[in-house]
């Protein structure tokens, strides 16, 4: 996508990676650490490859599993921490210290950009994700989902600048909006809109992981 000067782009990818901190690499058994519960299997690719393709001026990837901490959570959202750590106080002390630091990163660089009052520009944030091609025995009939909150005009046009993008690229890709997830559900796009309003333009972007299995 082209960036006008008013225009920031950021790139997120909040579940890049499968790695749990070395303390705490014998509380997930290494089997479902290779599985999609433990990261979105594909999408750190995507993501560094957008990175070098759109140069944005902020940009940051998860370095651990969800399955220590889910930076795509709210951290008093129960699900942010998985059943493997949930009991242990000091793996939760040491992963809500990761979660801050992660979330702290991103809104001050959303802050720094909206904050003076004199400068027009709106932030453009896509987060990259992946989803499972099969869940509960059902197969998603999707390639590519794009998720945003309906109630924002802003956000629709961005996503269907995207979808139209994806398509004049890939004309036989699936592209749903809001699928599988709500654009609205618990996450980092959710707190952003909320923190800072109009400006600020969030779009996850959820790939099927059929394309990396
Ligand atoms: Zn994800």
């Amino acid at each position: 996508m082209k960036q006008t000067a008013s225009e920031i782009l950021i790139l997120t990818c909040e579940h890049a990676s499968n790695k749990l901190p070395a303390t705490f690499k014998s509380s997930v058994p290494a089997e479902v650490l290779k599985t999609h519960r433990a990261y979105d299997i594909g999408a750190v690719q995507v993501f560094r490859k957008l990175v070098k393709f759109a140069k944005p001026e902020f940009f940051s990837e998860g370095k651990y599993s969800r399955l220590f901490v889910d930076l795509n959570r709210t951290i008093t959202n129960k699900s942010a921490f998985s059943d493997y750590l949930r009991d242990n106080a000091k793996a939760k002390a040491q992963a809500a210290t990761y979660w801050t630091e992660y979330r702290t990163a991103i809104e001050k660089f959303v802050e720094s950009v909206l904050k003076p009052k004199t400068q027009a520009a709106t932030i453009v944030h896509l987060g990259i994700h992946s989803f499972t091609p099969e869940l509960n025995g059902k197969v998603r009939n999707t390639d590519i989902g794009i998720l945003y909150d309906p109630s924002r005009p802003q956000e629709r046009a961005y996503a269907n600048v995207i979808k139209a993008e994806i398509k004049r690229l890939y004309p036989a890709m699936k592209v749903r909006f809001n699928y599988p997830y709500k654009g609205t559900s618990d996450g980092l796009t959710t707190t952003l809109r909320k923190k800072f309003g109009q400006r600020y333009v969030g779009i996850e972007i959820e790939i099927n992981q059929k394309f990396f299995l």
